[in-house]
């Protein structure tokens, strides 16, 4: 095995990539003397999640989405090929890299694995050199997919994140909390007689005030996990994951009050702008969205400026 000297090697990632993320690499390999191999390579510069099979290679995309996998083809029970088809069957896991690293040579073992979504195709034994100029450019093209993917999933008024976004990751955790049996949580706020705001102020103060309460609601979450999207005009959604009842509804009410703190004046009520809020929890689907706007409606039939919840 030939050994890399420090000094030579370029950074993995571009200058652009997000600061404080190092790559996120995923080595599957029956043969734990190849993972070793790679492992030098790239221990120093990406978090490197290792599994020797398949099946486990396959769980770890889920549970940990890395950035790329280094894909051995010949493997017991589920092989290469096996699970690159089902990573990218999977509009979740769509987008991580896969590199084909095997001792296969021949063109139609290649042009295979291309046809199958493969990023690239390395063959063994490998030169460590070549293996990190490829990862690199991988990488590369793959920050860049997910910059556009998120500037996709951005709401252009607010810069909260935007329903298309909210429904693709309310599918992802959907999942995992009944996978995990763990509760998941959804905070629906709606924006108090909002029609009469803008007649009263006109449209543009209206887009103001929504940017200003989406900051203060945005400024209410604690967890990297937890997502606030805008749902429609002038409502937005949290999704709090393994977040119960109790401690959704303590979200929401901080919430309330925050907005309330804002003291934005609303001609239309003679007071200030407020919210009224819908919480469900639980482990289920799409049901807890419909119990979430039950909930909301029941704050706005309760009088506006509160919160309501339902369980999930
Ligand atoms: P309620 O308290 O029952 O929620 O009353 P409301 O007036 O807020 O509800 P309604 O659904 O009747 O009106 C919502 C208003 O929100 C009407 C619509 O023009 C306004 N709206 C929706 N999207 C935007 C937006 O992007 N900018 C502005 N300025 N107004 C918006
Ligand atoms: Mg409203
Ligand atoms: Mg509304």
């Amino acid at each position: 095995m030939m050994q890399l000297s420090l000094p030579d090697r370029p950074p993995l990632m571009p200058g652009h990539a997000p600061p404080g993320r190092r790559p996120r690499l995923l080595l599957v390999d029956d043969q734990p003397v190849n993972i070793q191999a790679l492992h030098r390579v790239f221990a120093s510069d990406c978090q490197v999640l290792m599994a020797t099979d398949g099946n486990r290679a396959l769980q770890l995309c889920r549970d940990r989405q890395p950035d790329l996998v280094l894909l051995d083809v010949q493997m017991p029970g589920m092989d290469g090929h096996q699970l690159c088809a089902e990573l990218k069957a999977d509009p979740l896991l769509r987008s991580i890299a896969v590199i084909f690293v095997t001792a296969q040579d021949q063109p139609e073992d290649e042009t295979r694995a291309l046809d199958a979504g493969a990023a690239d195709f390395i063959t063994k034994p490998f030169n460590p050199t070549v293996v990190r100029a490829r990862v690199r450019t991988q990488l590369t093209l793959k920050a860049q997919a997910d910059l556009l993917r998120e500037l996709a999933f951005v709401d252009g008024l607010t810069g909260v994140h935007n329903r298309r976004h909210f429904d693709e990751r309310f599918i992802a955790e959907t999942r995992r909390a009944q996978r995990t049996r763990s509760a998941l949580a959804i905070v629906l706020a709606d924006v108090d007689h909002f029609k009469r705001y803008n007649d009263a102020l006109g449209h543009l103060a209206g887009d103001d005030c929504l940017r200003r309460v989406a900051g203060a609601l945005r400024a209410c979450l604690r967890r990297p996990t937890d997502l606030l999207a805008r749902y429609g005009g002038e409502e937005f959604v949290c999704l709090l994951p393994d977040t119960d009842l109790a401690g959704a509804i303590g979200v929401a009410q901080l919430m309330e009050d925050t907005v309330r703190a804002l003291s934005l004046p609303h001609p239309g009520v003679e007071g200030c702008v407020t919210i009224s809020l819908g919480v469900s929890a639980g482990a289920q689907g799409q049901g807890l969205v419909e119990a979430a706007d039950k909930a909301l409606y029941l704050a706005k039939a309760a009088g506006r400026g509160r919160v309501s919840w339902v369980e999930g």
